[in-house]
Order: C-alpha cells, then sequence, then structure tokens
C-alpha cells in the first residue's frame, strides 16, 4: 500500500485516513488511486467510516456498492463489526486494483459480499465463511480482535486477520475468472492438481484425518493440504499478502538490498522470483524487530521452493489483471 498526501497541504496520509492534520475532510478515490477533497463521498462515510468517494451518480463508492447482504443493524455491535469488515475489504479490494482487478476498464464480473454476523435477532446463528459463483460469504465475528484469537488458537493457526479472510475468499472468486483460460487450467493443475476433485469429501476427510505428514513442503498452510482450491485461496492470498508487505514497506521508504530502492513499485515487478525474494527477507526482519517489543512475527510462515512456485504462479497470472 502507497503512502499519500493531503491534496491540501501535502502532508502524508494513510490509507484509512478521513481527515488530514491540516483539518480538511479527505475521501480516497480509488480510480485515481490518492485523496481528494470537495467531492461526493460514499452515502456510508457517516455510519460505517468508509473513506471513499461516492460513485459517478452520487452512490455507493466501488466497495461498498458490492456488499449486498448487511447483518442486522438494530442489533448491537452489528455496525461496528460490519464496519471493521468494510475496511479490510477496501484495502483488498485496492490492492487488487493496481492489478486492474475490478476497475473501470474490467468489464467482468465481480464478487458481491454478504457480511452475515452471529448476532442476528432469532439468537446466535452459525455462519460459514466463502465463496459460491460468486457470491462471498463473510462472519463478522472475527472482526471482533478477542473473538479472532480465541479462533485461530482453537484452530492452531499462526496468522488469522480479517484481511486474510477476504483475500483468501476473493481469492476463490477469481480462480472462477482466470479458469475461464484453457492454458491457466493446464498450468493450475500441473501445479496444484485436479481441482475437479470431489471437494466436499476432501473437506471431510481433512477435518477427520488433518493434513498428511510432510505437508509443509509442499504447501504455505495446513488448509490449504484439504483440496487444490484451497491451495489457490491459500497460495493467492499470500501473494496478495507478500506484494503489499513489500509495496507497503518500499512506501515507508525503508530499504532492502533486495529491491531497487526508493520509488519501487512492488506491484509492477515483473519477476515474481525478484518480489518474494523482497517478501521473504523483509519478513525475517521485521519478524526481529517484533520480537523486540514482544509481539507476534509479522509473517510467521516458511516457504519452501514448492510453496515459493505457487506463490509466483498466483502472483504473475493475478498480475496480468483481467485481461488474463
Ligand atoms: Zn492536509
Ligand atoms: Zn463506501
Ligand atoms: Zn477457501
Amino acid at each position: 500500500m502507497k503512502i499519500f498526501v493531503c491534496p491540501t497541504c501535502t502532508s502524508r496520509l494513510f490509507f484509512d485516513n478521513m481527515s488530514c492534520s491540516c483539518g480538511v475532510a479527505v475521501a480516497f478515490d480509488p480510480a485515481r488511486e490518492g485523496f481528494v477533497t470537495d467531492v461526493a463521498v460514499c452515502p456510508n462515510r457517516t455510519q460505517i467510516a468508509c473513506n471513499w468517494v461516492a460513485s459517478a451518480d452520487g452512490g455507493l463508492c466501488d466497495s461498498c456498492t458490492l456488499t449486498t447482504v448487511l447483518p442486522n443493524l438494530s442489533i448491537a455491535g452489528n455496525r461496528t463489526l460490519w464496519s471493521k469488515a468494510e475496511q479490510a475489504k477496501r484495502r483488498v479490494l485496492a490492492g487488487l486494483r493496481r492489478w486492474g482487478w475490478f476497475g473501470a476498464a474490467d468489464d467482468g464480473p465481480r464478487p458481491e459480499f454478504h457480511m452475515l454476523s452471529e448476532a442476528t435477532a432469532s439468537g446466535p446463528a452459525d455462519i460459514t465463511m466463502g465463496h459460491a459463483s460468486g457470491r462471498v460469504t463473510i462472519n463478522l465475528a472475527e472482526c471482533d480482535t478477542t473473538e479472532r484469537v480465541r479462533r485461530r488458537e482453537a484452530l492452531g493457526e499462526p496468522y488469522r486477520t480479517m484481511v486474510g479472510h477476504f483475500r483468501h475468499e476473493i481469492a476463490h472468486f477469481l480462480f472462477e475468472r482466470l479458469a475461464a483460460s484453457d492454458r491457466f487450467k493446464g498450468e493450475f493443475r500441473a501445479l496444484f492438481g485436479d481441482e475437479t476433485a470431489d471437494y466436499g469429501a476432501a473437506l471431510m476427510r481433512h477435518y477427520a484425518a488433518g493434513p498428511p505428514a510432510g505437508w509443509e513442503d509442499t504447501c504455505i498452510s495446513s488448509y490449504a493440504t484439504a483440496h487444490p482450491h484451497e491451495d489457490w485461496a491459500e497460495s493467492a492470498a499470500h501473494a496478495l499478502h507478500l506484494v503489499d508487505m513489500v509495496d507497503s514497506f518500499a512506501a515507508a521508504r525503508l530499504s532492502s538490498d533486495a529491491f531497487s530502492g526508493a520509488g519501487y513499485d512492488a506491484y509492477a515487478e515483473a519477476n515474481p522470483a525478484q518480489l518474494l525474494t523482497a517478501a521473504m527477507e523483509i519478513g525475517v526482519a521485521l519478524n526481529h524487530v517484533n520480537r523486540a517489543l514482544g509481539v507476534s512475527d509479522l509473517y510467521p510462515f516458511v516457504t519452501p521452493a514448492r510453496v515459493l512456485e505457487k506463490l509466483a504462479f498466483a502472483q504473475t497470472r493475478l498480475k496480468h489483471g483481467p485481461a488474463t
């Protein structure tokens, strides 16, 4: 993620900012990839702190408009959870837009989001996050930090965030768009296996028996071993994490021997191996920094050669954008 400037005073602005220290109200325009003032703002600005500009006709912004189902907002807490989910979603969509996904020139289908809360008028509901036929279901419960950490611990996962959930589920959606190409499908199957294998049976097997021995050599996470679709979603989510990590690092004017220095645009990097080398170096360095403060590792994953191959494939194919 870039660091932006205030159009009025040129102070630094960060992606989530709604106003500048100079006092001016600002809005983020994803089409221009920068902040603007004196424009129509997203109608959700007041209720969920969406800081994007309105659509051309004054309607919901390019991110909010993709949300088609909301939680019951008369129940205490649901609005806050929804607000946090939309914040994570905007960040993920802005990254994908750097590669052309869901921007003005992309005339392909968009995902739609169902933002569901376990707190409903008829009591607690069971909600499973997932993607099916263009519809992404998000369980807002994990927008509550305590609840997310509790679930992460229960599942024995090293990393669990809303940004991660959005990247994973949108990756399933993007698979469907990419798989319109036979070339993509051929390359995908050579690397990830046959995605037409029975999905329900594979998930049941995964939850009953756990990952196969030695899975760490071939998959980025235990869950990725469940089925080629999950391996893709996990690998693609990590490819998106890592490009944005390197991009943010460079935007903050930190330097690494692994890339060319000031002004480096990780999203424009044509060589996935170069990008992943930079990401691994930065990951190790920032894990070291985090440990100085006694907080969790920034990137608590190891990436053997076979995993890097999958991440490079995902990065390359996603970077081509919708024209693929
Ligand atoms: Zn300013
Ligand atoms: Zn909005
Ligand atoms: Zn999945």
